[in-house]
């Protein structure tokens, strides 16, 4: 164990490095644990053109080096490893990685979710190509063209409304044949005339990898087995996300779909002094720019907790 930290990061999605920046400029000589697979989610995607400031656009990979080098400009010192536990039990907190342990008087917990996948392999391949998990950041690529939704709960009917604004036609294929979605939100998609359901299906194949974008979607007929293909320019997978927050089960308040509950408005948990930002405690927006925000908010909050408490 070293010397306690003032702030420790655990992430490094958008939310952790602007956390990051702005703790480092205030002095509080922040520790950051990036992770194995540093970046988030916007590693899986190409064309960002929805962050503010970059008028062309930029791909996710480089959009994510630059929050780094900008985070150790102002002196941000990183661990590449996984946290693998915490204790916020007790004072100082304790956060555990690769073996070892460091305390902190504040936490910022910034370790965003996942979207859930088909489990295909040119899902992957394609990701970023054609295929996606949010409609509002990538619907604008697919502007009059023909799409899909995977889904049936209220995110793939959201996914599907926003789309039909954009594009010419959307399918949505879903494994049973009601919705799981609201009843508000399946009479608004029942009643759009760009939205059609295909039921009691699902997607078995996509195509085409090798010249690198989305053409067309196998689909299986899970009553009669049959095989069907449809062209399509995008899929969009909106079969849920899982934030990462197994680490803190037990530690700090969970809301009943696993997201981190903070105070409304603010980034503060269950636990005074620790503190969520991004997608983590993010169910509604799930934006590279409302992670930032919270990100910036939640090294606010700490610096404030620290004044309160530690001057
Ligand atoms: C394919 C795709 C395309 C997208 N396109 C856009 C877009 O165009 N515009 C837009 O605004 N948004 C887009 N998004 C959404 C955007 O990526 C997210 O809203 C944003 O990345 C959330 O940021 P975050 O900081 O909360 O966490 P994340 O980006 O989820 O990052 C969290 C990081 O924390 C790490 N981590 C997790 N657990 C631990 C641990 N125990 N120890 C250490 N590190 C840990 C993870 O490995 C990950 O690197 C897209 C998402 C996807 C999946």
């Amino acid at each position: 164990m070293t010397t306690t930290r003032k702030v420790i990061i655990i992430g490094s999605g958008p939310a952790a490095y602007t956390a990051a920046i702005y703790a480092a400029r205030a002095n509080l000589a922040p520790l950051q644990f990036i992770g194995l697979q540093p970046g988030g989610q916007l590693m899986l995607t190409t064309l960002v053109e929805n962050y503010p400031g970059f008028v062309e656009g930029i791909d996710g990979p480089p959009l994510m080096e630059t929050f780094k080098k900008q985070a150790e400009r102002f002196g941000t010192e990183m661990i590449t490893e996984d946290v693998t536990a915490v204790d916020f039990a007790r004072r100082p907190f304790t956060v555990s990685a690769g073996g070892e342990s460091w305390e902190a008087l504040t936490v910022i917990v910034a370790t965003g979710a996942v979207a859930k996948l088909l489990g295909l392999e040119n899902e992957s391949v394609l990701m970023g190509r054609g295929v996606s998990t949010c409609a509002t950041c990538d619907g604008f690529f697919f502007k009059d063209q023909n799409v899909m939704v995977v889904g049936g709960g209220d995110s793939a009917v959201e996914e599907a409304l926003y789309l039909a604004r954009l594009g010419r036609k959307v399918e949505v294929v879903h494994r049973r044949d009601t919705l799981r979605a609201s009843k508000i939100m399946q009479e608004r998609a029942f009643k759009n005339p760009k939205i059609e359901f295909i039921w009691d299906s699902a997607v078995e194949d996509i195509r085409d990898p090798e010249i690198g974008r989305v053409t067309t979607v196998a689909l299986r007929n899970l009553k009669t087995q049959a095989l069907s293909e449809r062209p399509v320019d995008g899929l969009f997978i909106a079969i849920g996300h899982q934030p990462n927050t197994e680490l803190f089960r037990g530690q700090l308040e969970l809301l009943p779909n696993d997201y981190v509950k903070v105070e409304p408005g603010t980034t503060r948990t269950s636990v005074p002094g620790v503190f969520a930002a991004g997608d983590v405690q993010d169910f509604t927006y799930r934006q590279a720019v409302t992670a930032a925000g919270s990100g910036c908010m939640a090294a606010l909050e700490a610096e404030r907790f620290l004044e309160a408490t530690h001057s």
